[in-house]
């Protein structure tokens, strides 16, 4: 491939999965019987993406509770909760289907991950045959545990955000030693910073810049050769067949987003109502140098919440007319969004996760095939980059 195609990270968990972590969480099951199921789980989701052909695999994060909270509890439910923290922290997300997701709160110092995204990484990898990519959560998500208004007494903030940026690091690092081909990093608040939305006040908050800050100081830490395989992801959320922040213009998000020191991006475009539009502003905003690394823009061509496949063809005119706007040495493909950020996932329009499983399959192989139909029609020779 020479044009990069990468997924984002998460696929549905199989009804059975489902049952399981319900299971562990009432306690009719140990946490070897939950592991059983999340082995296999992953087994399935590593080989069935590999049959799609695509050059880079994840292990579709089923033994993570969720995209963000993976280091901090073993399940949704807060089971296996880590020191220091209280269930009732602040609304992450309020979906436009009317559902919430919720963090932890912080209650006292020192933080530290309960679980790295390597100590998952180090068990799938053993199961796959090709390269593996490995999602880790944002530090600007994480610093929504400190409480918004108050001060944690003999844990100041800025301490705070100087232990989770050594554990953001840590994370990161891990999963290149254990062998993550690549690492992104998910940044869905980014959007949703710009929402302005009365019913979830750090929304309101106009935080955007100090979360960029914030990364770049993790990002700052690696040098240009390892930033080239750090890539971050944006969306407006994709949980339960719903978004947090659609309606968010990424007029108001992108040149922030790019002022990030990474070398890659997995950007959600399927799902735009003016894709050209967004194709034009990521070329005038995405930077050949990022201190040192050019940022490869890979553009959203699958929609991980409708259950239509889009055909290759689709993929390919996607990614042809991206090109007009977007040098094609810095072009790649991606999902719109992980296909169920969190563990459990009934994929209401699928019908059922196992069936939502199919279709993303079947959309992780039009997404390859598209792509490669893209790299002939553009004339991308192989080995040129
Ligand atoms: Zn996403």
């Amino acid at each position: 491939m020479t044009i990069p195609t990468e997924n984002v990270g998460s696929l549905p968990r199989p009804a059975k999965l489902q049952a399981a972590i319900a299971d562990y969480d009432a306690g009719r099951i140990s946490k070897s019987q939950l592991e059983t199921e999340q082995d296999a789980a992953c087994r399935d989701s590593i080989e069935r993406m590999e049959a799609t052909g695509s050059p880079i695999v994840s292990d579709g994060e089923q033994r993570a509770s969720s995209f963000a909270t993976y280091p901090l509890a073993d399940t949704l439910a807060g089971t296996g909760l880590a020191p220091n923290l209280a269930a009732d922290g602040q609304y992450f997300a309020i979906f436009a289907d009317g559902h919430h997701r919720q963090l932890p709160r912080l209650t006292g110092g020192p933080f530290r991950y309960q679980t790295y995204a390597a100590d998952y990484l180090r068990k799938s990898i053993t199961m796959a045959t090709t390269p593996m990519k490995q999602a880790v959560i944002a530090p600007s998500m994480l610093s929504l545990l400190y409480p918004l208004d108050s001060e944690i007494t003999g844990y100041s903030r800025e301490q705070f955000l100087s232990d989770l940026c050594d554990e953001c690091e840590k994370d990161i690092r891990q999963a290149f030693e254990v062998g993550a081909k690549r690492v992104s990093v998910d940044f869905t608040e980014g959007r949703l910073a710009c929402r302005n939305d009365p019913k979830n006040p750090w929304t309101g908050r106009h935080m955007l810049e100090q979360f960029i800050a914030l990364n770049n100081r993790v990002l700052d830490r690696f040098t240009a050769e390892e930033r080239t395989n750090i890539g971050i992801h944006t969306c407006p959320g994709g949980d339960c067949d719903s978004t947090h922040s659609a309606d968010v213009d990424y007029a108001d998000l992108l040149p922030s987003m790019f002022k990030m020191n990474a070398g890659y991006f997995l950007i959600q475009l399927a799902s735009e109502k003016n894709k050209e539009r967004v194709y034009r502003l990521i070329g005038e905003h995405s930077r050949d140098d990022a201190d040192g690394v050019p940022q490869v823009c890979f553009i959203g061509v699958i929609n991980p919440l409708d259950p239509t496949v889009e055909t290759p063809e689709q993929v390919r005119d996607d990614l042809v007319l991206a090109a007009k706007h977007i040098p094609v040495e810095r072009l790649g493909s991606t999902d719109d969004c992980g296909f169920s950020p969190f563990s459990i996932d009934t994929k209401p329009r699928h019908g059922s996760p196992d069936h939502a499983r199919d279709i993303a399959f079947q959309k992780i192989s039009s997404r390859v095939k598209g792509t490669a139909m893209a790299e002939e029609q553009l004339g991308v020779m192989a080995g040129a980059r």
